[in-house]
């Protein structure tokens, strides 16, 4: 079939000048990628051989790294899989890959136009690495009877402004292959044309599964490399932990986490390359989800079960205890180690929380769950806490014994909520309010929240708060309930203003600076929860919030000798709209009519000047 060719879009063209420009410090990484695209593409067609006998090559799956010094061509060949012609087009020269894309969206986002690797990490465009090295880069495949892939590079010169490495020397080449792809359990051959004496038939790689061999053997650099080549993930790992079952069946498995959320974390179609699952050392599938809860989908890694058949398939995974057996050991340690470095250092945590947090987080809504243990994760503003976080046992242990609820609020960030009128009542009695700043938090909160150490999470939003012992309650209540007959008229009136909004006017206890604020009945949904379903399409019963006033605030004072005076004063209304509208803004919510609110705030403006 005569070769057919594809031009590459221009944003792709615009990402290999990106990449050329701004990646010197490591292009050996070219050969890196350029392999571990060839060892899944062989990986990819012997799981295909496993039902399908006939696809299988007649030669060994292989890496073949051919070199032409003289015409400075480098190539590296696979019997793997092969793409089709919309393969070829979709996954390499088109930006239909949404990582590719996204990746340059983000980069014109970014005030320094240079790529750090961190980034192209992150996205995962690693074919494109061979621009670093290659003025022009051809790719040979075909997917069917003897399928591969042969990718050939035309070296850029050795020598001059723009030198690069000499990509055609054998020692460099063993010593690159060495370092990030030993671990390939496919040989990689090494044939470089006129080489005197000929260079030799052996693989340059060891093939020793790296979670086979003895912990002490293996390099932390060798561990890096092996999660680059798994994840495609060009940052270091945040750690890594081994770990086996014996028992009943034996499986090993060496898991990773990784430092840098990718990009797609949030993507309902993310790639999830998560789990490999092997059948004793022979590679079954990638991104085996079975393997690991959504909430833990960014752990990377390998599993290596001795006694599940070869021919597994993935419904024969959903329903095989064994598999669960794994999974629930896989969770429990992967929890364990993030336990671990929280308590040994709060520094790495809190950075891989910030990355990860929310994600963990979604395994607060699965019932099915060990909520304490997730729990045990969480880190979270707070208002005992100037700056950075604090976890919910620090939170328990700053509280008085006898109190028995966690003081909690939801909003968009700390600033937000340690001004909102709800928490001073709080922070006037020295009483801790942990301040939850993510989407979910909202869910996981408000919908069958966890107890932790035996305590409940009570929002400072809803229903009525007890802040005080016995004795002062008694007289609080009683106060309250001399407030409230106090202030009867002035309620009435008020409520007369705003019954459109509101469910009911009340005298509050948890006010001592703010004239007003919104709260919302036990057993209701907070304003929050209601616009994060509405947004989902969900219908949302309307919840009209309760108007909490001061009674101590000297506005409240003025109002209620208006009020005593006349209580048809027609002010008593305006005011109550204003009282109304100032703490829906206080909450950080919207009003519905924002210009009648400032047209009577500028009115009486006016008035008293
Ligand atoms: P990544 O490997 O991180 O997805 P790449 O840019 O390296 O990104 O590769 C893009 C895609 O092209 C791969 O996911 C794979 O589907 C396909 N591909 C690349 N190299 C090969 C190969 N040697 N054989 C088969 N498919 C390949």
């Amino acid at each position: 079939m005569a070769a057919e060719k594809f031009e590459f879009q221009a944003e792709v063209k615009q990402l290999l000048d990106l990449m050329i420009h701004s990646l010197y410090s490591n292009r050996d990484v070219f050969l890196r990628e350029l392999i571990s695209n060839a060892s899944d593409a062989c990986d990819r067609l012997r799981f295909e051989g496993l039902t399908d006998s006939e696809l299988l090559p007649e030669e060994p799956f292989a890496v073949n790294i051919h070199v032409d010094p003289e015409a400075r061509v480098l190539s590296v060949s696979d019997n793997g899989i092969g793409m089709s012609r919309e393969e070829v087009a979709q996954n390499i020269g088109t930006i239909a890959k949404s990582g590719t894309s996204e990746f340059l969206s983000s980069l014109s986002k970014s005030a320094d136009p240079a790529i750090s690797p961190e980034l192209i990490g992150q996205f995962g465009v690693g074919f494109y690495a061979s621009f670093m090295v290659a003025e022009e880069v051809s790719v040979i495949t075909r997917n069917r009877d003897a399928a591969g892939t042969t990718i050939s590079l035309k070296l850029k010169a050795a020598e001059g402004d723009e030198a690069i490495a000499n990509y055609t020397d054998e020692w460099l080449l063993r010593q690159i292959v060495k370092r990030f792809s030993d671990f390939v359990a496919y040989p990689i051959h090494l044939k470089i044309e006129g080489a005197d004496p000929p260079s030799s038939t052996e693989p340059l790689n060891s093939m020793k599964a790296i979670w086979r061999r003895p912990d002490e053997e293996v390099g932390e650099e060798e561990y890096a490399e092996f999660y680059k080549h798994i994840a495609h993930d060009w940052n270091e790992p945040l750690l890594h932990f081994a770990t086996k079952i014996e028992g009943n069946f034996e499986a090993r498995a060496l898991l990773y986490l990784p430092s840098l959320a990718p990009f797609d974390l949030y993507h309902r179609e993310m790639a999830h390359r998560g789990i490999q699952l092997y059948v004793k050392r022979v590679f079954i599938m990638d991104e085996c989800r079975e393997l690991m809860p959504e909430y833990l989908r960014f752990a990377k890694g390998v599993v290596d079960a001795e006694d599940l058949s070869l021919n597994v398939s993935r419904e024969m995974l959903q329903q095989s205890a064994q598999i669960e057996v794994i999974r629930k050991h896989l969770v429990k340690k992967t929890l364990d180690a993030l336990k671990e470095l929280k308590e040994s250092d709060r520094e790495k945590y809190q950075s891989f929380w910030t990355q990860f947090g929310p994600v963990i987080k979604e395994g607060l809504l699965d019932l099915s769950q060990k909520r304490e243990r997730i729990l045990e994760l969480v880190l979270c503003e707070s208002t005992a806490a100037k700056t950075g976080s604090t976890s919910l046992a620090e939170a328990v242990a700053r509280m008085p014994e006898d109190q028995e609820v966690i003081y909690y609020l939801t909003g968009p960030s700390r600033e937000h909520l340690v001004n909102s009128p709800h928490v001073e009542a709080f922070v006037d009695r020295n009483i801790e309010v942990l301040l939850f700043t993510d989407h979910v938090d909202e869910i996981w909160l408000e919908q069958n929240p966890p107890e932790f150490s035996g305590k409940k999470f009570q929002s400072v939003l809803k229903g009525e708060i007890d802040l005080d012992s016995a004795a002062d309650k008694e007289r609080d209540d009683a106060k309250r309930e001399q407030d409230a007959e106090e202030f009867k008229q002035l309620l009435d009136a008020l409520r007369a203003g705003v019954q459109d909004h509101v469910k009911e006017v009340r005298v509050s206890n948890r006010l001592t600076s703010s004239p007003a604020c919104l709260v919302v009945d036990e057993g209701d949904l907070s304003p929050q929860i209601s616009e994060l379903l509405r947004r989902s399409g969900q219908n949302v019963p309307d919840v009209k919030p309760i108007l909490e006033i001061n009674p101590t605030h000297p506005l409240l004072a003025k109002l209620k000798a208006v009020c005593d005076a006349d209580a048809k004063d027609p002010r008593l209304a305006d005011y109550a709209t204003l009282l109304f509208g100032q703490a829906m803004l206080a909450e950080g919510g919207q009003l519905e009519d924002p210009a009648a609110f400032s047209r009577r705030i500028a009115e009486l403006m006016l008035e008293t000047l």
